[in-house]
């Protein structure tokens, strides 16, 4: 059992996508398990995306997310289930809106290139955050939630997937 972090970031929420994306994660059968609409500022925004992307992708890409996730409010939850981080990754699709593949939320809902958005000098506006490894989801999600802001329910779903 795993639980994993997502954001619906600011276009996800500007667009009207927060109903459609989480729909989607119910129908698998993910259990929520956390879930809040938040604005953060830099500060907040910055434990979020950490030196670590700065150095696999460029000081210029953190600060332009750092920039992008506290431009507006978003949306944070905590996603439970049988190995939820690769599943989530899986339903959320590759980094690159260009590159990812229909049926995934990014392939679905969004199509710009890495190409487009440098030569624009802006951020890739792709819609979703999900963890990206079973190490890096409890940290990320003790950035955005306290304990007793999660909750150890059980759905009576669950019972015929989960089998808590
Ligand atoms: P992911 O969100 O798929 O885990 P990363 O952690 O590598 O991907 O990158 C964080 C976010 O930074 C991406 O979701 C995307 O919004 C943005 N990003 C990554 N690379 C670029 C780039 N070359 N130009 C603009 N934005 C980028």
């Amino acid at each position: 059992m795993e639980r994993t972090l997502v954001l619906l970031k600011p276009d996800a929420v500007d667009r009207g996508l927060v109903g459609e994306i989480i729909t989607r994660f119910e129908k698998v059968g993910l259990k929520i398990a956390g879930l809040k609409m938040l604005q953060v500022g830099k500060e907040h925004a910055a434990k979020h995306y950490t030196e670590d992307l700065a150095q696999r992708r460029g000081q210029h890409v953190r600060d332009l997310m750092i920039e992008m996730i506290s431009s507006g409010p978003i949306v944070a939850m905590v996603l439970e289930g049988v190995e939820a981080v690769e599943i989530v990754r899986k339903m959320v699709g590759t980094t690159e809106p260009k590159s990812a593949a229909p049926g995934t939320i990014r392939g679905d809902y969004s199509h710009v290139s890495f190409k487009h958005a440098d030569s624009k000098k802006m951020g890739v506006y792709n819609l979703v955050h999900a963890s990206g490894s079973v190490e890096e989801a409890p940290v990320e999600i003790a950035v955005w939630f306290a304990p007793e802001e999660l909750h150890d329910h059980k759905p009576g779903y669950t019972k015929h997937t989960i089998a808590y």
